[in-house]
């Protein structure tokens, strides 16, 4: 349920002053979020929700400017605040403060306090040189504890020498680690103290939402807050914003290009285009019954499972400096008609009555039956033929020896398992997928397999040749046959170049075409080249004097295909080639290669992290984790029936520009990728694996045994801060439910139930390696079985061992670390490990817990079969 407006926007405008003139990065945007809702300001790069956001906080810095426009912030506790501070503020009125008209000191006291923002980058967003700790007591002192940290030559050598002293009170601190415990972040006593560059992306991105959150805002801006996550980490981020926002029940805008995301986090949307609203109204009424052109033809631009073709939006966005009259979209806009550029274009309401749904178009309706027939043609099925390409045991290391002494001792013992033992088929004429969160190895397979890198070990056979024998000039000679298009065009075209030049290097570098080939001078005929490649790839000939600066992000990625193709290749790796684009670039760029594999018979390895798009190029897709293939099918089968863990995860994480799609059973995967340095043992998913499997011999919910595994993960890396749980446990009289609260800073219980992600009980039981009983009798201390299923722990009941507040730190360890029943042994197991643990024993509580409940998983490396759709899971071992 949503409430009163808490922020409103009316009439903004914003301009940057530049030397061409000015840019309306926001030109009259009206805007409201009510208390307790999510609003989508959702766009393509370029459309001003930034800006918006931006100077509804107040941040919009030289040479922009809030030219004209109210922002309006509902709150009585402000409102009181400046009348006490000063004789009658002008800014207030009522409960409202008018924060266009606020003076900068009220600015900040409503930053970070009412009203937080969370960025898109949380590496540059954290400063590098403060601890975690220092940054969310920064906010906390500023608007809880009295204020900044002085300007005094004391605090500025401790910012420079952060280690000489911290000085966080300790209120501030048990604050702060109160904060960093509700975002998820684990064991925050100890990860208060640490830096930015000692956190993984997500967990850096849970730290700046403990930031924003520290003051327990009523409003959080969110600008882009997962675009540069992976889709596993985004559905973490998204989860937690959600549970903490039903916690707290705050407003969220949500600010995205992301509809996936916008469908799935925000109860309202309003689409952006060219600095203004197009459209805004209720989630369901914008996907369902898109009123508005843009939003019509940006909805028609997202690959889905039903799409064989897509039908991208022609042209691109208008120079802000220079809008056309009337509507912005008018010069895009399939349905423009000459009323469109005349005069200002009023918004029409939609939908039914009593809802809120405005678009800003002079049509009433418009027949999508036109859009997109000429183009709409079924992709072709195209020939796939026999295997191309090969690779078998192909591995990439990098070395982390200092210098090329340490490597020649052969002190390198630490390198980078970057590719660790590949084998993959491409076939002739197809798209082979690969697919993985960022750090899998992908981009380095790729770029490998062309010999880019040298492997560190396997082979690569390619058209019959094995690339690793070939020497210098062959693989030169064989290079024209494989080609590379890059992610971001923008640093893979040389700046100093011109379009043409571009192009033609290649051919150059080639020596083409052959001396003495044709009438025409060589120079001629790559003439000529250039021009059919530019053709072929949809630019204008006549773009070949410009520089890649001066075209748009599409042209560029275009002239990154021309230049592919230069050469005439049969096989090209395309990494992430679409990943830079807007959605309605991506859809034309998607098309053309498309339409290039058909006129040229083209093989595509396809490197992608957006599953949906991998889905609509794709025939097959690889699956890749840490440096391996995991899973490998056709992509329909893969995604009507994924097998592996790891893929069911990824899947289950994309988010659908659908809100009405049940999400449910989502899987939500715990942590990170761990480190390719040191992957773990056997199945290196079985960190996070949500299905990994107990031993035969040992009765526990999947749940658990995935808590049970955690918690060994966590001793095994001594990550468990023992002393702060004593003092947690002494603090209460009722360690039990009181500690918890303490310890978990009142974290939702569901939020932490949902990241199991659950797993059928049936999948256990293909591997006995349960603990032998003598040895489980040793750990049990002899401790009877009744008391054992009752439940009852031996190191609660046994008056020989710990004292009581040992038994209290105990109690309040299992309960940190386990939501899921653990009876019987299993528990008896645990707390005898525990014990281990508040005594200080590490060792005794690793080998007490690996005896009774290490997986096959661990042990073994399971193996990637041959068969159709083979995946590299005990799940699926023969019995
Ligand atoms: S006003 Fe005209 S040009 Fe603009 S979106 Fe509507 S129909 Fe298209
Ligand atoms: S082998 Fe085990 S840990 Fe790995 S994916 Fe399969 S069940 Fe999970």
């Amino acid at each position: 349920m949503t409430g009163d407006p808490l922020l409103s926007i009316s009439d903004l405008r914003t301009q940057f002053a530049t030397d061409r003139g000015r840019v309306k990065a926001v030109d009259g945007v009206d805007l409201t979020v009510r208390e307790g809702e999510t609003v989508g300001l959702v766009g393509e790069s370029g459309s001003g929700k930034s800006v918006t956001a931006l100077s509804a906080m107040g941040l919009v810095d030289d040479p922009g400017e809030i030219v004209s426009g109210e922002v309006k912030l509902r709150s009585p506790e402000l409102a009181e605040e400046f009348r006490s501070r000063r004789k009658n503020p002008g800014f207030v009125d009522g409960d409202v403060v008018d924060l266009t008209a606020a003076p900068e000191e009220s600015l900040r006291a409503v930053r970070g306090g009412e009203m937080s923002m969370v960025f898109q980058d949380p590496m540059t967003s954290l400063n590098p040189a403060l601890t975690v700790g220092e940054q969310v007591g920064e906010s906390l002192r500023l608007h809880q504890y009295g204020g900044r940290k002085k300007d005094n030559w004391l605090n500025a050598v401790r910012e420079i020498l952060p280690k000489m002293g911290n000085d966080l009170d300790e209120q501030v601190v048990e604050r702060a680690v109160e904060v960093l415990s509700e975002v998820g972040i684990p064991e925050p006593t100890t990860r208060v103290d640490e830096y930015p560059h000692e956190f993984s992306g997500g967990m850096r991105q849970r730290v700046l939402i403990a930031i924003a959150l520290a003051c327990r805002p009523g409003l959080l801006v969110a600008d882009e807050p997962t675009t540069a996550l992976d889709v596993t980490i985004q559905a973490q981020i998204l989860d937690l914003i959600n549970d903490l926002q039903d916690e707290l029940g705050m407003s969220v805008l949500m600010i995205t290009h992301d509809l996936g995301v916008v469908a799935e986090t925000c109860d309202r949307v309003a689409v952006m285009y060219a600095g203004e609203i197009v459209e805004e109204g209720p989630v369901e009424e914008i996907f369902g019954n898109p009123s508005h052109p843009y939003t019509y033809t940006l909805l028609e631009s997202i690959p889905t499972e039903e799409k064989e073709r897509l039908t991208p939006i022609e042209g691109n966005v208008p120079d802000l400096i220079d809008m056309p009259d009337g509507c912005n979209f008018a010069p895009r806009c399939p349905w423009a008609k000459p009323e469109c550029t005349e005069g200002d274009i009023p918004y029409l309401q939609h939908g039914p009555e009593g809802v809120d749904h405005r678009s800003k178009c002079v049509l009433d309706d418009f027949d999508t039956n036109e859009y997109g027939e000429d183009d709409a043609l079924a992709a072709a099925d195209h020939d796939v033929g026999e295997p191309l390409l090969e690779t078998e045991g192909l591995k990439k290391h990098f070395s982390r020896a200092d210098g090329l002494l340490d490597e020649w001792l052969g002190l390198d013992g630490a390198s980078v398992k970057a590719v660790d033992g590949v084998d993959l088929t491409v076939y002739d004429g197809e798209t082979l997928g690969l697919v993985g969160e960022s750090g899998c190895g992908k981009s380095t397979t790729g770029r490998t397999l062309l010999r880019l890198l040298e492997p560190t070990e396997g082979r690569v056979v390619f058209a019959g040749d094995d690339l690793t024998d070939l020497g210098k000039d062959d693989l030169r000679k064989k290079r024209r046959d494989m080609q590379m298009i890059f992610q971001d065009p923008m640093s893979s075209l040389d700046p100093r170049m011109t379009v043409g030049q571009i192009v033609t290097e290649p051919l150059k570098i080639h020596d083409l075409p052959a001396e003495g080939s044709g009438d025409r001078s060589a120079r001629e005929q790559r003439r000529e080249r250039v021009t059919e490649l530019l053709e072929a790839v949809g630019l204008d000939p006549n773009q070949r004097a410009r520089y890649p600066h001066e075209l748009s992000g599409g042209q560029r990625q275009r002239v990154g295909i021309a230049r592919a193709l230069a050469v005439d290749p049969d096989f090209i790796v395309a990494d992430e080639p679409v990943s830079a684009l807007d959605v309605s670039v991506q859809a034309q760029i998607l098309n053309l290669m498309e339409d290039l594999q058909e006129e040229f018979g083209l093989t595509y390895l396809f490197i992608a992290h957006d599953l949906s798009v991998v889905r609509h190029i794709c025939d097959r897709i690889a699956v890749m984790y840490l440096g391996e293939v995991v899973e490998v099918a056709d992509t329909d089968e893969l995604f009507a029936d994924p097998k592996h863990p790891y893929t069911q995860a990824l899947l289950s994480a994309i988010p659908e520009p659908d809100p009405t799609a049940d999400t449910d059973d989502r899987v939500i995967l715990e942590g990170d990728v761990p480190s390719p340095i040191n992957p773990p043992s056997g199945c290196h998913f079985r960190t996070r694996c949500p299905q990994v499997i107990p031993p035969t011999d040992v009765d526990i919910d999947q749940e658990a045994y995935r808590e049970v595994m955690n918690l060994r993960q966590r001793v095994e890396s001594r990550n468990i801060d023992v002393e702060a749980v004593r003092a947690e446990a002494a603090a209460g009289p009722e360690s039990g439910a009181n500690t918890k609260a303490a310890t978990d800073g009142g974290a939702p219980e569901d939020r932490r139930g949902t990241e199991d992600g659950g797993a059928p009980e049936d999948r256990r039981g293909t591997e006995d390696g349960g603990a032998p009983e003598d040895r489980r009798e040793a750990t049990d201390g002899g401790a009877a079985d009744s008391a054992a299923d009752t439940g009852v722990s031996s190191a609660t009941t046994d008056t020989s061992g710990p004292t009581n507040a040992d038994d209290d730190t105990v109690a309040t360890l299992r309960e940190r670390y386990f939501e899921h029943d653990l009876r019987g042994e299993n528990r008896r197991v645990v707390d005898a490990a525990l014990a281990a643990l508040v005594e200080g024993d590490w060792e005794t509580a690793e080998s007490t817990l690996r005896e009774r409940f290490e997986s096959v998983c661990e042990r073994e490396d399971p193996e990637l079969g041959d068969e159709a759709h083979p995946a590299a899971c005990h799940l699926y071992d023969a019995n």
